[in-house]
């Protein structure tokens, strides 16, 4: 589902102490205040007013509609007035969908000389607000708060960005990854509990054979192949003679594009080294389908596939870009110390500064024809880096802030898509606060998705969220590292 096509229940909490006259105006002001934010333009997904809640089976029921209703990604509530929070406990301890308490007030200033009990008593969300959070706190559920006033654009905006972190959530518990082979031989980090991962985000991750893939291949007409060479030269600068090369690509995306939709999924993995039947690795094939919103990881990495996928769902019809990524070399020259990330292939070309171009080069590894891939520069600006790992009986996702830069030196030699980046605080305390953690060579690397979003699906999804920022010290990882793994022991 589209990200435009889901909705956010707007919930206020009330009671009848303060008679009909009141609880109508509260009701009206908070359909004017869902209208006006819709309008604003900075909520990527539609804010729908539900009910002024008045009793615990009201909220019950809205509750249990919303766990229901498949285009309801999550619920907001707010208190214009005092909501006792007993008659919330049953309906939260059933809710099923992401949670923002939003802590705000129908009018921005205190009116001098208007102000009257009877103006307290409508408006009291600081009060209200105070009991409708005690109880979240006391049923220790996953929430975010945002306080601020509902006409700022900031505070819109921040809204908008938990509306992008609650549809991840929504992507997640539906997504199904498709595997061709199994995980690179030996390989540790890409490794993980199918089992746990599933009963706890939700990914369905199963395997299909790579014969089926190379039938779904043999099937290909040349008129489709045509098709997407169109695609291809509309987006792509072909710079290579060998067009044989490039349609054998065309050839094998549109096969795996035909069977991830068959099977309704939004995320695959392949391995080197097992391309029984095919010519070429898919390069070009992966990178294009990336471009159109699948999750990819390479050798096997099912973790990093899904979270590609989610993340290119949480920053849809955002311009920055969202890829699978692989930390791959270091320019440690004192002063200009930088991390080069690349792949063999697969780069998502929604990372590219300029128009990426279509070359095919021999792979040195994986016993196979020369494959045509996609070769660009990423862009300069602030991004992310994220990596899940399975701790062994619980996940931990690491993301760590990034500066990436043009690439200092051209590279003429290197036939990948290249992107190059100071980890924060600084290269070097980077990499040690990363390998300290245990992150993985694999990454999402993205510049739309911000470090806060991925902190508030890693809540919402009961995952430890682990941030190195231009703050952390290795000591103080350290320190939170063995805090975690203690608590999460007794979770
Ligand atoms: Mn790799």
């Amino acid at each position: 589902m589209a990200l435009k096509n889901y909705e956010f229940w707007f919930v206020v909490g009330s009671q009848f102490l303060y008679g009909p006259e009141v609880l109508e105006t509260v009701a009206a002001r908070a359909q004017e205040m869902v209208d006006k934010m819709n309008a604003s333009g900075n909520l990527p997904c539609r804010l729908v007013y539900k009910v002024t809640a008045k009793t615990s089976r009201e909220i019950t029921d809205v509750v249990r509609e919303a766990n229901h209703d498949e285009k309801c990604a999550g619920v907001i509530t707010w208190c214009h007035t005092f909501s006792p929070s007993k008659m919330w406990i049953n309906g939260f301890a059933n809710l099923q969908k992401p949670y923002c308490h939003f802590a705000t007030q129908y009018n921005r200033a205190i009116p001098n000389d208007e102000i009257d009990m009877d103006f307290m008593n409508l408006n009291q969300a600081a009060h209200g607000d105070r009991e409708h959070g005690f109880i979240a706190a006391r049923l220790r559920m996953p929430r975010k708060v945002i306080a601020g006033y509902w006409q700022d654009a900031d505070v819109q905006a921040r809204i908008g960005s938990w509306m992008r972190a609650a549809v991840g959530v929504a992507v997640s518990k539906s997504l199904k990854v498709m595997r061709f082979g199994d995980n690179m031989r030996e390989v540790a980090v890409t490794e993980g509990d199918k089992v746990e991962v599933q009963a706890k985000l939700g990914w369905e991750v199963n395997t299909w054979p790579v014969g089926t893939l190379v039938e779904y291949m043999n099937a290909v007409t040349e008129e489709e192949i045509d098709a997407k060479m169109a695609e291809y030269e509309s987006l792509y600068t072909i710079a290579t003679d060998d067009i044989e090369t490039v349609r054998y690509q065309a050839r094998e995306e549109i096969a795996m594009k035909k069977m991830l939709d068959a099977e309704g999924c939004m995320a695959f993995t392949n391995t080197f080294q097992d391309l029984y039947g095919m010519k070429q690795l898919p390069g070009l094939a992966s990178q294009h389908l990336m471009a159109q919103g699948y999750g990819y990881g390479g050798e096997g990495d099912w973790k990093v596939s899904a979270m590609t996928a989610i993340m290119k769902a949480m920053s849809e019809g955002m311009t920055g870009g969202t890829a699978f990524m692989e930390d791959y070399t270091y320019h440690l020259v004192k002063g200009e110390e930088y991390s080069l990330g690349a792949h063999m292939l697969e780069v998502c070309p929604s990372l590219a500064a300029d128009k990426p171009r279509i070359e095919v080069h021999p792979l040195g590894i994986g016993d196979r024809e020369p494959p045509a891939r996609l070769v660009f520069e990423g862009k300069a600006g602030k991004a992310i880096v994220v990596s899940l790992v399975d701790m062994g009986g619980r996940l931990r996702l690491i993301c760590q802030d990034i500066e990436c830069v043009k690439p200092i030196m051209d590279m003429p030699n290197l036939p990948v898509a290249r992107v190059m980046w100071r980890a924060m605080p600084d290269l070097l305390t980077g990499v040690e606060c990363w390998i300290t953690a245990g992150g993985a060579h694999h990454t999402v690397l993205s510049y739309d998705v911000t470090a806060e979003q991925m902190k508030d699906w890693a809540t919402m999804m009961g995952v430890e969220f682990v941030h190195i920022t231009k703050d952390t010290t290795v000591e103080g990882l350290e320190q939170q590292l063995f805090l975690n793994d203690l608590a999460w022991k007794l979770k």
